[in-house]
């Protein structure tokens, strides 16, 4: 473990018992662990988007990017084919990443960008006091939904597998080590690195007690099996009742987007083997 102090001056300026202070630990835990290994601080860079999670940007003393809206993911992907050395890990909130900017999320899974994402799943847009997301449970009472949301929530892991991310897990802010784990896990992986993380917003939806009643950590998964990660990931459809599994649920190796677009640096284009597209026509017909 590094002894590097990646604390800023910046004063913090999330809730008190907001789930993003979890959050904030891993991933410095999970960094200096890492840089310890001989990950240089300066081959790290961090890009956040908009909302309360945004801020994590301002609390880490590395490389860091505020990018825009939902776009974190095309961020990524744009500093990464800048230079393929550095370890390249986003942030978005739940509405960030499952609303605003879920095309760039499927876009970057499908891609397999070699990049880490991590989303502050607290099912409500805590910046803007309180209005229902993606994450949101049928029924949540809102700003936007006094009487109650009328939707069905998304499942984020569910959306990853289908659409090609190679590594798919989901954490919990209050099992520190856990997280720690997932997040050295996900920024080592070669590939779309994908972790939801439930963070509790204690102001505009405090779920501690309903996650700490239900969450229970993976054993016994084969994480290589597509088909038993659907099962595990169908396990909570965020109703009252459902047991949430946490841990790794998905990971494989295929070649990244950096790999098959780029070689030594140069963009391919016009020097890679242009394929037959009248065999590939004849063999789809
Ligand atoms: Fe955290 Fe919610 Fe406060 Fe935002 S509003 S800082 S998510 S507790």
């Amino acid at each position: 473990m590094s002894d590097l102090d990646l604390t800023t001056y910046a004063e913090n300026t999330w809730c008190k018992g907001c789930g993003n202070f979890g959050i904030l630990a891993a991933i410095n835990q999970a960094l200096k662990s890492l840089i310890g290994e001989g990950l240089p601080p300066e081959n790290v860079v961090v890009a956040s988007g908009i909302g309360c999670h945004a801020k994590i940007a301002d609390y880490i003393d590395l490389n860091t990017f505020y990018s825009i809206h939902g776009r974190v993911p095309p961020t990524l992907t744009g500093i990464k084919l800048a230079n393929r050395n550095l370890k390249v890990v986003g942030f978005a909130g739940d509405g960030d990443a499952y609303g605003e900017g879920l095309s760039h999320l499927i876009m970057s899974a499908k891609r397999n960008v070699d990049v880490t994402m991590i989303i502050h799943d607290n099912s409500v847009y805590g910046l803007t006091t309180g209005q229902f997301t993606p994450t949101s449970p049928a029924g949540f009472p809102g700003r936007s939904t006094p009487r109650g949301s009328i939707e069905e929530p998304l499942n984020p892991l569910e959306i990853m597998l289908a659409s090609g991310a190679t590594f798919v897990a989901r954490g919990y802010t209050t099992k520190l080590e856990h997280l720690v784990d997932l997040m050295k896990r996900a920024i080592n992986h070669k590939g779309f690195a994908f972790i939801d993380v439930l963070q509790p917003c204690f102001t505009f939806f405090n779920t501690y007690k309903y996650y700490n009643d239900h969450v229970y950590e993976l054993e016994d998964h084969d994480a290589s099996d597509l088909e038993a990660a659907r099962a595990k990931a169908r396990e909570w459809q965020r109703g009252e009742a459902d047991k949430i599994p946490v841990g790794l649920f998905y990971q494989v190796e295929e070649p990244t987007f950096d790999e098959k677009i780029l070689r030594d640096g140069m963009v391919l284009a016009g020097k890679h083997e242009v394929p037959d597209i009248k065999r590939i026509l004849k063999s789809m017909s």
